[in-house]
């Protein structure tokens, strides 16, 4: 890809950039990959059915792969056992582990979540009494943010399809929020011909108000001490330092200076007015696409939250019914309420945290479990790809090809199998629901999921 004149001299500004290496990285078209593994779904690396090349550096999951391979025809993928994820935005793992107690419960907003990666992230690093709330504004991008987040099986996240504005409301709510900001997509470029074809210094201008919108309106939602990591993946300093040092100004900040390696090759970088940290990531210097990264404390403000005595929305399960619920689960202690005939299972804290968020539009929260037909639990996708599914549940392991028709939901036809709901294995990772019937079976695999590019 040819950087045009003009774009290289709009970055001539930014910490650390380098025009001839800028262009001669993106001339060279090299890709990058890398994938983030699911810790509580992959322990053996020698699952997947490609290599991979080294770490990366800054995230313990992070693996650089010496190859691209046809993520959509693998079924640990659609399995939730790993994510593609460009390997610089792993960094947010840095800005959590050195400024939060990530062993303690916390309540964490990911603002601008779809497709998924910084959450699966977030959620990974989080203790399974935390929140996460994974919020999305876009309608269509927080379906595909909803199926990210069920494919990693997390039961401690609750998926939200709000505005920014919808969480001002919340005073003090949480200990930290992440805004990855919609940006003008700069560091993309190499990723991503479009993003330089549509690259002006006008969108520039407009993600920068957008992203000070975006960021006034979820203020009061952090708790007093909270912290707050901003990203973008834009060289602009308007839409980086420029912001860092309007969250300095405007909204009273501190900013947290994080440790980094020097043979990490990230580029340090000082806000004009307040000499504010922040974190540049250049393709030149490190196997990552552009990135920036800063972190900052809420120094005042904020009461704490105060919890509105609404009833809950939703009617909580009879005690008689847990038995029937808690054979599906690996764990006793959830509790179960059920939302227009969809019954969920939520930890304590999540339930406390839907109560609380209950005026927003929720997608999903915890694990849906399923739907009641009289005393049968007719179970649900989320259920089979939860980490805390019942091991013993029944199941079946596909080969390659078998687990490619079921993905598709193409009938399948297996031998042996005891009749009633099986979940559908690849290498031991669950990939859904069939229901084996006594001269067919039934591929539960949800439509609007299934594979459709031809082999
Ligand atoms: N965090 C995501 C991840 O790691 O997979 C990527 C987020 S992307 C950089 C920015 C997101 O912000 C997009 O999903 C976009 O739809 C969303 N967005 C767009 N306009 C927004 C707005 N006005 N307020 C909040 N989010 C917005």
């Amino acid at each position: 890809m040819i950087i045009s004149p003009s774009i290289c001299k709009a970055f001539e500004n930014a910490p650390g950039f380098n025009a001839d290496a800028f262009c001669n990285i993106h001339a060279s078209d090299e890709q990058i990959s890398s994938i983030r593994i699911n810790p509580a779904k992959l322990n053996d690396l020698s699952d997947l059915s490609f290599s991979v090349e080294s770490p990366v550096p800054w995230c313990n999951n992070g693996w650089y792969l010496n190859e691209r391979p046809f993520y959509t025809f693998d079924p640990l993928l659609h399995a939730g056992a790993y994510y593609v994820q460009e390997a610089s935005s792993m960094f947010l793992e840095q800005a959590l582990k050195q400024t939060l107690d990530c062993s303690v419960p916390l309540k964490v907003l990911d603002l601008c979540a779809a497709p998924g990666g910084k959450s699966t992230h977030i959620q990974s690093v989080l203790s399974p009494g935390s929140v996460l709330v994974s919020n999305e504004v876009i309608r269509s991008r927080a379906a595909i943010l909803e199926e990210n987040i069920t494919k990693w099986g997390g039961a401690n996240v609750i998926v939200t399809n709000n505005d920014p504005r919808d969480f001002s409301r919340f005073n003090a709510l949480f200990h930290a929020i992440v805004v990855d900001a919609p940006c003008s997509g700069s560091g993309m470029f190499r990723k991503d011909a479009s993003a330089a074809e549509n690259w002006s210094a006008d969108l520039v201008a407009l993600c920068s108000q957008r992203q000070q919108r975006i960021l006034a309106d979820i203020w009061p939602s952090l708790k007093e001490d909270g912290i707050l990591v901003y990203a973008t993946c834009s060289y602009s300093v308007e839409e980086d330092e420029m912001i860092a040092d309007f969250i300095i100004e405007e909204l009273n900040a501190e900013s947290i200076p994080l440790s980094i390696e020097s043979d990490w090759n990230i580029v340090s970088s000082n806000s004009p007015k307040h000499n504010a940290t922040g974190y540049r990531f250049y393709p030149y210097n490190l196997k990552g696409e552009g990135f920036y990264l800063g972190v900052f404390k809420k120094t005042s403000g904020g009461d704490t939250f105060r919890k509105k005595p609404a009833a809950p929305k939703w009617e909580t399960l009879a005690k008689s019914s847990y038995p029937i619920l808690e054979r599906w689960l690996s764990v006793k202690d959830m509790r179960f309420i059920s939302i227009n005939d969809s019954i969920l299972a939520l930890t304590q804290p999540m339930e406390e945290t839907l109560l609380q968020l209950q005026s927003l539009y929720i997608k999903r929260a915890g694990i849906t479990m399923g739907k009641m037909v009289g005393k049968e639990l007719i179970p649900d996708h989320s259920l089979a790809l939860s980490t805390l599914a019942n091991p013993s549940i029944s199941s079946i392991e596909l080969d390659r090809d078998l687990a490619l028709q079921f993905l598709r939901k193409e009938e399948i036809r297996v031998g042996d199998v005891p009749k009633g709901w099986t979940i559908t294995r690849y290498k031991n990772h669950p990939m859904g629901w069939i229901k084996v019937l006594t001269n067919r079976i039934n591929n539960y695999y949800p439509k609007e999921w299934r594979i459709l590019k031809p082999a």
